[in-house]
């Protein structure tokens, strides 16, 4: 398949699209932030709703029966997405953001005073706060990875930082702020040598390389749905089934009981045990939807189109005097920061989307890094299987006349 052939069949699935914005073609570049949402995803979620409406677990009639078996189906399809060995290793959640929340609040439970946490400085801060939050109830100590200027992790200060004091380790397989793959497998393997646990952020790589836990051997792993093409409010903590049970539940409410009296409850077994209350139903539909979507245009072609578009945008963009990107990997995704000498990131920002251009400007929920380069805030493209060399270079020429008028 030709790489813009695929973009150009891509484009077709996705109606925002179609759409104008201040009256151009909309080109949008902030896939990283969330995704946009194919055809068969607003299907999913607007046949839920008009024909398929019912409860869960609770209730015997057809329609609760049938949402039942959509959502019990889709635990066992996100399983298979991601390696698991048992659906009833997934854990639904809100997102990224409520799979560490959660996985933090558990730990409290399960840590003492003096234990450690290794998280590195690239880390989104929804994987710093809440083990800061962690840190300061139950005096665990925290310790960073620190990276390069490539904006790498540096292995070797990590494995100094790993100690028997170390019990969990919990860090990004993708940067949002500079796109950095890190190299997960190593991270796990060194972390697991010192009997400690790890959780992977595995946000920004959902939708963009393909993910296998048990090869990995991770202990946790956390995705939001909205990246990948799927409805906001849903995602996954994936955790190894005997780590679950070992987990007490942070929430109670109805679902995840196996007896209730006045005096005492009973807990049913993960993942119920953790999903207390009415889920989340017609999102885990449209993650489910969003699966196959990401399966029908295949990582192989996902991965060779973004590729090109990395390549061809970097290359574009140095040519702009005085833009300098930040983070330049060896190992990167589809993300690209910049910034540019005398320009503000909200300006550029501003003047792109009057040219119809969706782009980030910011710290992107990831201030240490942004300090580690003694910056506040950069400019952020982030590319889709739907981005074309054409957006590009429209890209490329927006910001030329910004400059104009900026500098
Ligand atoms: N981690 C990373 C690497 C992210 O990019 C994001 C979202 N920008 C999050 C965590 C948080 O995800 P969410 O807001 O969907 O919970």
């Amino acid at each position: 398949m030709k790489t813009l052939d695929f973009a150009k069949s891509v484009r077709e699935d996705f109606p925002i699209l179609k759409q104008k914005a201040s009256d151009k073609p909309l080109i949008y570049l902030d896939s990283a932030a969330t995704s946009q949402k194919p055809q068969t995803v607003i299907d999913a979620l607007s046949h839920f709703y008009s024909a398929e409406c019912g409860t869960v677990h609770r209730a015997i009639y057809s329609l609760a029966a049938a949402a039942t078996e959509k959502y019990n189906n889709t635990r066992a399809q996100i399983a298979r997405f991601i390696g698991a060995k048992d659906p009833n290793e997934i854990i639904f959640t809100k997102g990224t953001t409520d799979s560490i929340n959660f996985l933090a609040l558990a730990y409290q439970d399960i840590l003492q005073e003096g234990d450690e946490i290794i998280l590195s400085v690239m880390e989104h801060h929804s994987n710093i706060v809440p083990w800061q939050l962690l840190a300061e109830k139950k005096k665990v100590i925290l310790r960073f990875i620190p990276i390069n200027d490539r904006a790498e992790l540096d292995l070797i200060a990590y494995a100094k930082l790993l100690s028997p004091r170390t019990k969990l380790v919990s860090v990004a397989h993708i940067a949002n702020s500079t796109g950095t793959i890190n190299p997960i497998a190593q991270i796990i393997e060194m972390a697991h040598a010192y009997g400690a646990k790890v959780l992977i952020d595995a946000a920004q790589s959902t939708a963009h390389i393909p993910l296998n836990v048990q090869e990995l051997d991770v202990d946790f792993l956390a995705l939001s749905g909205h990246k990948a093409f799927g409805p906001t409010g849903i995602g996954i903590l994936y955790g190894k089934y005997n780590l679950l049970e070992e987990l007490p539940p942070v929430q109670g409410g109805g679902d995840m009981i196996e007896t209730v009296t006045l005096e005492k409850t009973t807990f049913a077994k993960p993942p119920l045990k953790f999903e207390a209350g009415t889920p989340p139903i017609a999102q885990v539909i449209g993650l489910s939807a969003a699966l196959d979507y990401i399966e029908s245009l295949g990582f192989e072609n996902i991965q060779a189109h973004e590729h090109e578009l990395l390549s061809y945008a970097t290359e574009k963009l140095q040519k702009i005097p005085d833009l300098k990107i930040i983070g330049t990997a060896k190992e990167k995704s589809g993300i690209i920061s910049f910034v540019i000498k005398g320009v503000h990131h909200l300006d550029l920002a501003t003047l792109l989307n009057l040219e119809g251009i969706a782009v980030r400007s910011g710290h992107h929920c990831a201030q240490p890094l942004l300090a580690h380069f003694g910056l506040t805030g950069t400019n952020r493209i982030s590319f889709a299987p739907f981005n074309t060399l054409d957006e590009i270079d429209a890209l490329i020429e927006a910001i030329q006349k910004a400059l104009k008028l900026l500098i």
